[in-house]
């Protein structure tokens, strides 16, 4: 955790403050190492505090790294936070993305009038954006337990099986692997209820010469994966396959471009670009990524309003879609780590289109 807090501790003059209070749970888990329901941080170069309740007492002691101080809070956590703030703290930087108006009013309320607060944005956010060596392993190994659940799915053919049961066998095979949980609730999708980009399994059976769009990613050590395949059972119509190969053509394009220092409208582009020139641009209505790591959707951005540019160390998805109303959709998914040699591709799955009748 030490660089993760060397890393924090140097963004703190830029927000014009002497600590910074963590509220968001995943945050904390970055910094600290806390995997509970209930706590908070409070970093700076005089402080290095967790605060949790009596629950957690026994699981922060196993979990929170050594160099912070440890409270069990009495009542409030906010209270024994304030309580502990070092004297040379008088603005302390809060996460306005995470704190309820609520919250942000009980603070100030707690805080002595000398202690300012100011908003931290989202600047944890943008340290996780940056994976360390050992969490590009951990989502290369959530990515090939997806993998693997998908060829074991993928075996017991799709065709007379409702939606809800092949999400289910889905769910079943990731967990069985050692998920400790779904990264997002698995899309099924055949035909046209693929034209859905978020699309809910229904208890309707998969028929034959359709396209189904499977999207599910597993979690494992904390580290979310994201994958998407459309697979077909057995022919499918001309049309249905040149909307496939638009879409991987995209895919494949825009991974390319994929790299340090690239914008994520540039890459986003890429693909929409293609997809336009087919004249299909306006059936491709979403962005074409986003990062991933201990959550699923995460900084950075890739899309046509994003403001983000990509750095060594980014992992991001890269989905195109071509979504026909009433009649199919595709969508092509990739994890991706960006590195100084170029885009690495952590899905190991092929494609293809793949038969799955
Ligand atoms: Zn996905
Ligand atoms: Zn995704």
């Amino acid at each position: 955790m030490s660089g993760r807090i060397e890393r924090l501790l140097e963004r703190l003059p830029g927000l014009q403050a002497e600590a910074i209070l963590v509220t968001s749970l995943v945050n904390l888990r970055y910094l600290t190492g806390f995997t509970g329901s209930s706590g908070l941080a409070v970093i700076g170069p005089d402080i290095r505090l967790f605060v949790t309740d009596f629950r957690y007492e026994e699981q922060s002691a196993a979990e929170v790294d050594g160099g912070f101080e440890r409270v069990i809070a009495p009542r409030e956590l906010f209270a024994a936070a304030g309580e502990h703030l070092p004297e040379s703290v008088s603005r302390l930087a809060f996460e306005d993305t995470h704190l309820t108006v609520k919250q942000h009013g009980r603070l100030s309320e707690l805080l002595d009038d000398r202690v300012g607060l100011v908003a931290a944005g989202e600047t944890i956010e943008a340290l996780r954006a940056i994976k360390e060596p050992g969490e590009i392993e951990r989502i290369r190994a959530a990515s090939q337990l997806a993998d693997e659940a998908l060829r074991e799915v993928m075996e017991q053919g799709f065709v007379g099986r409702t939606e809800r049961e092949v999400a289910l066998a889905m769910e079943r095979a990731m967990r069985d692997r050692g998920a400790q949980r779904l990264s997002f609730d698995t899309i099924i999708a055949a035909g046209p209820h693929g034209a859905l980009p978020h699309a809910q399994p229904r208890d309707v059976a998969i028929g034959a010469g359709e396209l189904v769009v499977v999207d599910w990613g597993a979690e494992l050590d904390g580290y979310c994966s994201d994958c998407t395949r459309t697979l077909a059972t057995g022919e499918i119509s001309d049309e249905a396959r040149q909307v496939y190969e638009l879409v991987l053509e995209a895919q494949l394009a825009s991974l390319q471009a994929v790299r340090a220092g690239a914008g994520g409208q540039e890459v986003d582009g890429v693909a929409r670009q293609i997809i336009a020139a087919a004249g299909h641009g306006e059936h491709f209505g979403h962005g074409l990524g986003h990062g991933v790591g201990l959550e699923v959707h995460e900084a950075p951005t890739l899309s046509f309003r994003a403001k983000d540019t990509l750095a060594v160390g980014n992992i991001v998805t890269v989905e195109p879609g071509v979504y026909l109303p009433g009649q199919l959709g595709v969508r092509i998914e990739d994890l991706v780590v960006v590195t100084a040699d170029g885009p690495e591709i952590l899905t190991g799955l092929s494609k293809e289109l793949t038969d799955v009748a």
